[in-house]
């Protein structure tokens, strides 16, 4: 079975003041010796199984040096990868360049992925990111000359936004005609600068009618909502991502990183100085068939389309309705049934989480 793999690249310029994820600063020397851990890492894990798609995300993989570049594309060259494969690379539109783009095409690098976030310098200071509308649109079509394939990410419930700023920004990615854009509502996490600062989060009601405001727009401009927060022009749809939605296996390499392998999903350090080191793991749990079918099922309703009903028998040879117990929440419309699939109707999807929770909690098998 083809399988993916996500790499991790924790360096960034910047730090964000609503940011999370495994980084720090860039710091060349820092890089080199990531970057040979990575090395390591993948040699030693890697079974040479055929790739339908890699992913290099951050942190900021654009920010490396042309030099760190060609030792990360030497390690992305260990990689077996089918025809069709998928191979995207985010990208900060501040590196964005002729020469950065040439040398990711020639790489194979064939899907860019750009954190855009917004449009709209209002949010500079709050998000603590450059903002420049301008120069952003200037390298999305540069981009664009270069790739086909480009994702946009769009980040909105900012502390401070309107309706109408939102609005405003939607109406840049649609005229930005990217293939694909994925959404996140901003989540204010602790040990982040905006947490420390005591911002909150914007209310509930608001949020529901941005993500309503969001899938509107973007519905009406060709794009098809195919889960719960990711857009794609007809056939642009990532197909890495729908490697976790199907459930489905794959490598996580770098220190931050999970993958689901041989039926054991893990989770490697998030500590880049204990990863230098050569710790790499540090949870690792196995998927028996209970966690299998509940995992799918969380996953898979994530997406608009659902769970296909064949597909679950094909692979578990247990019926869906028997697994579960579905009746209650299909008769409240909360779930929606045809011949083929079981899916969150769209009006429930801002609350998917407790529908998927809701289903878990009906799961027939211990
Ligand atoms: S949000 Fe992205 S670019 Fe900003 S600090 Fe975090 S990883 Fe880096």
């Amino acid at each position: 079975m083809l399988k993916s793999c996500y790499i991790h690249i924790p360096f960034c310029k910047n730090i964000c003041n609503y940011c999370d994820f495994c980084k720090n600063y860039y710091d060349e020397k820092l890089v080199l010796s990531y970057l040979k851990s990575l090395q390591k890492e993948i040699k030693e894990n890697y079974n040479k199984e055929v790739l339908s798609t890699l992913y290099v995300g951050g942190g900021t993989p654009s920010a490396l040096s042309y030099n760190a570049l060609d030792i990360l594309f030497k390690i992305t060259g260990l990689f077996n990868l089918n025809d069709n494969y998928e191979f995207t690379f985010e990208c900060n539109y501040e590196d964005i360049t002729d020469n950065l783009l040439q040398k990711l095409k020639d790489n194979g690098v064939n899907r860019i992925s750009i954190g855009i976030q917004t449009f709209n310098d209002k949010f500079e200071k709050t998000l603590g990111r450059k903002i420049n509308k301008k120069e952003m649109i200037n390298k999305i079509n540069l981009t664009k000359k270069y790739f086909k394939n480009v994702n946009l990410d769009l980040m909105y419930a900012l502390p401070g936004q309107t309706l109408s700023d939102l609005k405003n920004d939607i109406k840049c990615f649609i005229n930005a005609k990217v293939t694909h854009v994925s959404t996140y509502s901003l989540m204010i996490e602790e040990h982040t600068k905006l947490h420390v600062d005591g911002v909150l989060q914007i209310n509930d009601d608001i949020q529901y009618k941005m993500y309503k405001m969001i899938t509107k727009m973007l519905s009406c401009n060709g794009y098809k909502h195919y889960e719960i927060s990711n857009f794609s022009l007809p056939g642009h749809e990532s197909k890495h991502n729908l490697t976790y939605w199907n459930n489905l296996e794959y490598y996580g390499f770098g220190a931050g990183a999970s993958g689901f392998i041989g039926k054991i999903r893990y989770d490697n350090t998030k500590s880049i100085f204990n990863y230098i080191k050569g710790i790499t793991r540090v949870y690792e749990e196995n998927v028996d068939l209970v966690k299998m079918i509940k995992d799918e099922v969380m996953l898979g309703l994530r997406k608009i389309e659902g769970i296909n009903k064949n597909d679950f028998k094909n692979r578990y040879h247990l019926e869906l309705n028997d697994v579960f117990s579905l009746d209650e929440m299909i008769k409240n419309k909360m779930l929606i049934e045809t011949k083929t699939n079981v899916f969150i109707p769209e009006k429930y999807l801002f609350v998917s989480n407790e529908i998927i929770l809701n289903v878990i909690l009906n799961c027939n098998l211990n």
